[in-house]
């Protein structure tokens, strides 16, 4: 079979767009900016995408997943390369994205905060609760339900969330 003539580059990427974050399922891997690159050759597809936060075990799924999804729409050969510069970083997250996250209950990474203070340290100056939109928030817990978000509590509705960290 030859790819090229079967599909197109926006077709696989549309494809890959249906794929929901392992770990939060209101988010694509498209939402993500996971996604770098598609390209279809005639005997094979290659992916490129940059992880997330080194270490995070969620990567290892996308590329699972990312295989899984392609196999089902006929790719057998799917080759996935790994880019990590320019590394990613929260900035490339969607603003839908951002907003699906506040919907289901996560506050979103600030925009443009790039405190990588925030993984060790101090949270950033302000979150918002993504329950009643108090800015009354203070942190909890470096590590939420995973080691990619930390642990906020509402001091308005007392609400304890998850917060994506910024990187
Ligand atoms: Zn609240």
């Amino acid at each position: 079979m030859n790819y090229q003539n079967k599909y197109t580059k926006q077709q696989i990427w549309d494809f890959l767009a249906e794929i929901p974050d392992p770990e939060i399922p209101v988010i694509t891997i498209v939402d993500l900016g996971v996604l770098r690159e598609v390209e279809v050759l005639s005997n094979k597809v290659i992916i490129t995408i940059t992880p997330t936060y080194s270490g995070c075990p969620a990567m290892k799924m996308f590329e699972d997943e990312i295989k899984k999804k392609l196999h089902t729409e006929g790719i057998e050969n799917v080759e996935l390369q790994m880019v990590y510069s320019p590394a990613w970083t929260t900035d490339w997250m969607s603003d839908e994205a951002l907003e699906k996250l506040n919907k289901y209950g996560i506050a979103p990474p600030v925009k443009g905060s790039h405190d990588k203070g925030v993984l060790f340290e101090n949270g950033p100056k302000i979150v918002q609760c993504p329950q009643c939109g108090s800015k009354n928030t203070v942190l909890k817990s470096q590590f939420g339900s995973t080691a990619c978000k930390a642990l906020y509590q509402c001091k308005d509705c007392l609400e304890p969330f998850d917060y994506f960290k910024c990187i």
